[in-house]
């Protein structure tokens, strides 16, 4: 299942990073941190009653300057709307309300997304009477909070929690396959989503999200309806998100968040970048099944080493997705762009494969036989069984004598082998360790 987005916005200096910071950092647990944006926070996995979710800070795509800031709220409060399954709007209870708080409110109410509307800086029940002025902004009851002093975050929590099962519907129901399309500015998105959408295939509907305003076109290929994620359908609504690399990559997290498939697609007149890897980091973190597209093919000069030039730079960048099949296509000219589906619904079986409990034991037997694990300081690990806990991505659990035995790399060797018998083609495979007494 998806996780629903929560995004913070407000003014500067209401305690937007203080409540991220508290809320990612200590209450709920992080999940997970996508490699290169961490230090930033701007956005964070979190878990809360068993509810997991992704918090944007808004606050944190740009450093608020001082002679835009109202400007820059109102883009983070389209990207709240935009992006965000609830959106908590956080004010200062000490300075109370400002005209900047009522626009933002104006922006945000238009919206069906639910709103928390959060007062900030309450530490004693006499500020919590400065509470009763933010219902003038016309979002219900405020929430007092202290996101300092860690209060009335828990109650915070619960009524966000709340606001997902009132949206629940929408993520359950909805079982055909997902593919988001990723890529940096200009690597083509666009013109392969309309590729994909375009000439035998049928577009089904065109309907904008039912719990967001990101456009989702669904289309059939042989008989089933699939979705396709389009993350620069909201850049075309938006051109100036486009120079800010953290909007990119923003809307990569969201898209991915909602797709079992991502195409990764890198601009070959340009070849493999940092920030390619960073997109590639956010699928790979989240557990999709992924396949690597180099677009503009037809821009390049082609001798007989091109593509194996091209591969060995893919493979040495995007090292942690040696799973992923790499497609060179033209999405201007059309070549090979037919190979997309086939290879999405592969790897898609992939993502979903199960192996049995006896099968999978038969390699991992055969494997520590082959490949004793190393003993330290005279204790050996010994593996009893591994079993496969669930599917998108393929778990594992390996039952140990010891947990702090078990090496990374020896981890790394039985994902070897296991992918060596069964592929997994296209997904990133989990191992989780434990012990069994
Ligand atoms: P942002 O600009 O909205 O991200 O705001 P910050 O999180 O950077 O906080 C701005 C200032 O408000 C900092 O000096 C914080 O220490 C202070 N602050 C944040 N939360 C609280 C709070 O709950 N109570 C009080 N008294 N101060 C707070
Ligand atoms: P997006 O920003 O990722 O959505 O990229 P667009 O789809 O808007 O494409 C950016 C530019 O690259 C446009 O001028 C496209 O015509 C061009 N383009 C996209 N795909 C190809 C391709 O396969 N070959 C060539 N030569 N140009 C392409």
């Amino acid at each position: 299942m998806q996780k629903p987005i929560v995004a913070v916005v407000g003014r500067p200096n209401v305690g937007k990073s203080t409540l991220f910071n508290k809320v990612a950092g200590s209450r709920i647990s992080i999940v997970e941190d996508t490699p290169g944006v961490t230090r930033d926070r701007i956005f964070a996995d979190c878990e809360w009653l068993g509810h997991k979710f992704t918090m944007i800070d808004t606050g944190g795509i740009e450093p608020f300057s001082k002679d835009i800031i109202l400007s820059q709220m109102r883009r983070q409060a389209q990207i709240a709307i935009d992006m965000a399954d609830v959106i908590l709007l956080l004010v200062d209870g000490r300075e109370g309300m400002t005209a900047a708080d009522l626009e933002v409110a104006n922006m945000i109410r238009k919206t069906s997304t639910p709103i928390i509307l959060v007062v900030n800086k309450i530490e004693t029940k006499e500020l919590d009477r400065n509470s009763f002025e933010f219902y003038n902004l016309g979002l219900g009851d405020p929430i007092s909070i202290s996101a300092e002093q860690g209060l009335g975050i828990g109650d915070l929590l619960d009524k966000v929690v709340e606001s997902f099962e009132r949206s629940e519907v929408d993520f359950e129901e909805d079982e055909r396959l997902k593919i988001a399309v990723l890529g940096k500015p200009n690597a083509g998105k666009s013109t392969l989503v309309n590729r994909l959408l375009g000439e035998d295939r049928v577009i089904v509907s065109n309907v904008p999200g039912t719990t967001r305003d990101a456009i989702d076109s669904s289309f059939k290929y042989y008989g089933e309806e699939y979705v396709l994620i389009d993350t620069a359908g909201l850049r075309r609504k938006n051109k100036i998100y486009d120079e800010i690399e953290r909007y990119s990559i923003l809307r990569a997290v969201t898209a991915v968040e909602r797709a079992d498939v991502c195409l990764i697609l890198i601009d070959a007149e340009y070849g493999i970048t940092e920030q390619d890897a960073k997109i590639a980091g956010i699928a790979h973190n989240r557990g999709k099944a992924s396949i690597i597209v180099v677009n503009k093919w037809d821009k390049i000069e082609k001798d007989n080493h091109t593509t194996k030039s091209f591969e060995k730079d893919i493979r040495e960048t995007l090292s942690f997705m040696s799973y992923a099949p790499i497609l060179y296509i033209s999405a201007l000219e059309g070549q090979r762009v037919n190979k997309i589906m086939e290879t999405v619904l592969q790897v898609a079986s992939e993502h979903a494969k199960r192996i049995t409990t006896g099968m999978l034991n038969d390699v991992i037997s055969e494997a520590i036989l082959l490949n004793q694990p190393p003993a330290d300081k005279g204790r050996r690990l010994k593996i009893y069984y591994a079993t496969q806990a669930s599917v998108k991505p393929p778990t594992f659990i390996l039952f140990v004598n010891n947990k702090e035995l078990i090496h990374f790399s020896y981890i790394r060797y039985l994902e070897n082998q296991v992918r060596n018998s069964f592929g997994f083609i296209g997904t990133p495979i989990i191992f989780l360790v434990r012990e069994k007494t």
